[in-house]
């Protein structure tokens, strides 16, 4: 990614790409690094688009698949003319279909470059013998339908894909990049909020429900690594269910905690995994506590002491890790409170400063104790009418 960072730099020195400045004479802002997001800033223009679009395809072919393709499915989408420039697997130009790519018979062939001229019989139709060749048959009823490309047409013409007529709306951008990332109607989310734990563990679980985590598996398929395995017990790929779960060693500790009512949902997929846990409020026979506090609780601390164990050759005994669990889960149960619902408003009528009359000074104070030692401070402000 480290390239991709020059390649951006060396577009922004060039003046080619038009970076975003919070502050009129602010640091200009290109592109951030967040985990593994990568988020662009840049003037909201086609020309800018094109210049993004052409710096990820080039960095695309070095990188061998480190950066998804997804990025140009959510911005773009192609209105046909005469079919020369509309590459037929990697760019959007079939209606309400998405990523032509995904509907290949034989995906390999994603990595050919046709246009959709090359489509064409020799008639001027859709050439059907082709279309079979390439494409699964509820595709092909897609493409059919369309107009075909016409070299009277002239170009084709690249156009934003969130809007009736196409022109580009910030907000479209932001509904459909929340739509498809945040997922925020998914129940199992509202039930993560609601976890008596800090904050960062309900994100790590949302993150290890969405099967993100950056296990081995995850960073062998984005080229990072070249061992898909567990480096604890080499037997299997690392994937989120056998870091948190499976593997011999989170295993074992569950086995030593694990109440039976919930015993059944060692068997299930992650996801059902995760779900049917952090569902499951009663209170576990022995230690008093919740069971799902006690089960977020647990896979942080599974996640960190197998990252302690990798990073860092630092390793704990089964049972400390188990008694530092259930003391963190009692801490979080005593001083946590669940998070405001989340219907609240997101507009509250936000309190103003009324001026006082003219000729009049206006003096607002404030001030807090602290209940144990019982010290005290206050402060004011005094204005006059014209807020000075
Ligand atoms: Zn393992």
């Amino acid at each position: 990614m480290e390239r991709l960072g020059h390649i951006i730099h060396n577009a922004v020195d060039n003046d080619l790409w038009c970076p975003f400045r919070i502050f009129r004479n602010g640091s200009p802002f290109s592109h951030l690094f967040f985990a593994d997001h990568l988020i662009l800033y840049a003037k909201a223009d086609m020309n800018q688009a094109n210049i993004i679009e052409s710096i990820l395809t080039v960095f695309g072919k070095f990188s061998a698949g480190a950066l998804s393709n997804s990025w140009s499915d959510f911005l773009l989408a192609w209105s046909i003319g005469n079919g020369n420039s509309i590459n037929v697997f990697s760019d959007i130009w079939i209606p309400m279909l998405g990523p032509p790519r995904q509907h290949l018979l034989d995906p390999s062939m994603a990595s050919v470059n046709l246009s959709i001229s090359d489509l064409v019989s020799a008639e001027g139709n859709w050439d059907l013998t082709v279309l079979q060749t390439l494409f699964t048959d509820s595709a092909i009823e897609h493409i059919i339908g369309i107009k075909c490309p016409d070299p009277l047409d002239g170009n084709d013409r690249c156009m934003w894909r969130w809007t009736p007529n196409h022109n580009f709306v910030l907000k479209s951008a932001y509904m459909n990049l929340v739509d498809s990332i945040w997922l925020p109607k998914q129940a199992i989310w509202k039930v993560i909020w609601r976890l008596n734990v800090p904050q960062r563990i309900r994100l790590f679980l949302w993150i290890a429900y969405q099967q993100k985590l950056m296990t081995n598996a995850v960073r062998h398929r984005r080229n990072l690594t070249v061992i898909p395995h567990c480096l604890n017990c080499s037997n299997q790929p690392e994937t989120v269910l056998h870091a948190l779960r499976d593997c011999a060693d989170s295993r074992h500790c569950w086995m030593q905690i694990t109440p039976s009512p919930i015993l059944h949902s060692f068997s299930m997929n992650a996801r059902n995994w995760i779900s049917c846990n952090i569902s499951a409020s009663f209170l576990h026979p022995f230690f008093k506590l919740p069971w799902n506090l006690i089960f977020a609780s647990f896979t942080w601390q599974l996640w960190k002491w197998r990252n302690d164990v990798v990073f860092s050759n630092d390793s704990q005994s089964d049972a400390a890790l188990i008694n530092r669990n259930i003391a963190l889960a009692k801490h979080f149960n005593g001083s946590i409170s669940p998070p405001a619902p989340l219907s609240l408003p997101l507009h509250t009528n936000a309190s103003t400063w009324p001026p006082p009359s003219s000729g009049w000074h206006c003096l607002n104070v404030d001030g807090g104790i602290a209940l144990g030692p019982r010290n005290g401070r206050i402060g004011g402000l005094v204005r006059n009418d014209k807020g000075d």
